[in-house]
């Protein structure tokens, strides 16, 4: 784990060799969340005696994963969604977060963790943690968990660290999470899950029965990872992390991530010139979201509306996933309906995204022809 987390440039207070932070590998990003607001839930539990468990909150965004919403049903406790803006590109401002923190305290709510996101799942958004952490300064006790589920192999390429907010990441959040089993060459399942105080998480799950103590155990020289996660067995994922970190090498799995960067970047380039698909946000490292939106032909002829693009994409969405050659998600931005690209694979070459590039305008001119004709058959 410590050679991961050197990989992503974490901070040194992350390194199991810390002897204070450190990292396990988990099933899933799912699993990391809920174990982080469940060793935030008991920290803040233990500073607040007097708090009732009803009055707690998880904090998240309307992009956040369901992993929020699930962290909140498993627990029992209430989730509060956080908007976020398009023209801020879905990332989480401080002043929308400290706007929530005053109305709660108001009504007597104990947010205890916020569940913030670098490369959400929909449009790859990254919450502003540089004015988070200002907020967060003034509620030490706000837990703050960094979602990068999809995102956070990027930060292996120092070129990726500025954007994905990776300095302040380092010097406050509470825990941080990425998927090698997305991006990251490794096959499902390798979640990986840091923390900035170890003893967090053994002072929430810490259940020793004496058919489980040992002399190591008991004299604390060895770490017991059944105390990092929910189950007590585990797999031997590490192995697993080790052979692709071992195969490709610190600078062969940069290059990697770079390569799938280039082709996405190739990708937005031929959406930005294409007369029928547009952006709907910046590409974000491998991932872009676009959308069928067809220039006018004419100055005069009137854009579509937000409903009938809308529509028009629902038609363009259904061409493509008949498709037995393209493999492309869809997804709604604060009420956009758009389809999104995801580089994400060793073999992926410039070819594959030529193709893609073809079919999809191919497929774009096709869904405009049927949806002129259908329109034209209504106003008859
Ligand atoms: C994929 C994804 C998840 C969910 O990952 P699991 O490991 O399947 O739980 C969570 N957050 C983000 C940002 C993701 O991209």
């Amino acid at each position: 784990m410590d050679w991961a987390c050197r990989l992503l440039g974490l901070s040194p207070d992350f390194l199991n060799s810390s002897g204070v932070g450190g990292g396990a590998i988990q099933n899933t990003a799912s699993d990391s969340a809920l174990i982080a607001a469940v060793a935030a839930r008991s920290l803040y539990q233990r500073d607040h005696p007097e708090v009732a468990l009803g009055d707690l909150v998880i904090y998240t965004t309307t992009q956040t994963h369901s992993l929020g919403l699930k962290a909140g049903l498993v627990l029992g406790l209430s989730v509060r969604v956080l908007e976020v803006k398009a023209e801020d590109d879905f990332s989480l401002r401080g002043e929308t977060l400290q706007a929530a923190l005053d109305e709660d305290e108001k009504l007597g709510k104990k947010p205890f963790i916020l569940i913030a996101t670098v490369g959400t799942t929909s449009s790859g958004a990254i919450d502003n943690l540089p004015e988070i952490q200002q907020i967060v300064k003034n509620h030490p006790s706000l837990w703050v968990h960094v979602d990068a589920a999809w995102a956070g192999v990027a930060l292996s390429c120092p070129e990726n660290r500025q954007g994905c907010h990776l300095d302040t990441l380092n010097e406050f959040a509470n825990s941080f999470c990425t998927n090698f089993h997305k991006w990251g060459l490794v096959n499902f399942d390798a979640s990986t899950l840091w923390v900035r105080d170890r003893k967090h998480l053994t002072d929430a799950l810490d259940v020793t029965p004496p058919f489980l103590r040992t002399k190591h155990g008991d004299a604390g020289t060895v770490i017991d990872y059944r105390n990092w996660h929910l189950a007590l067995g585990r797999r031997f994922r590490s192995l697993k992390l080790w052979f692709v970190l071992r195969s490709f090498g610190a600078e062969g799995f940069r290059s990697y991530i770079r390569k799938t960067i280039a082709l996405n970047q190739e990708f937005a380039a031929f959406v930005e010139k294409s007369d029928y698909l547009s952006l709907v946000t910046p590409p974000s490292l491998a991932l872009t979201v676009f959308r069928l939106d067809p220039k006018p032909k004419s100055p005069d002829q009137p854009a579509l509306s937000t409903e009938s693009l809308n529509n028009v994409n629902r038609l363009f969405y259904g061409r493509i996933s008949t498709r037995d050659d393209i493999l492309l998600t869809q997804t709604v931005l604060n009420g956009v309906h758009c389809i999104r690209l995801a580089v994400g694979a060793a073999r992926t070459e410039s070819v594959h995204i030529q193709k893609a590039c073809d079919l999809l305008h191919k497929e774009a001119q096709l869904t405009l022809e049927a949806w002129e004709q259908t329109t034209l058959e209504e106003s008859h």
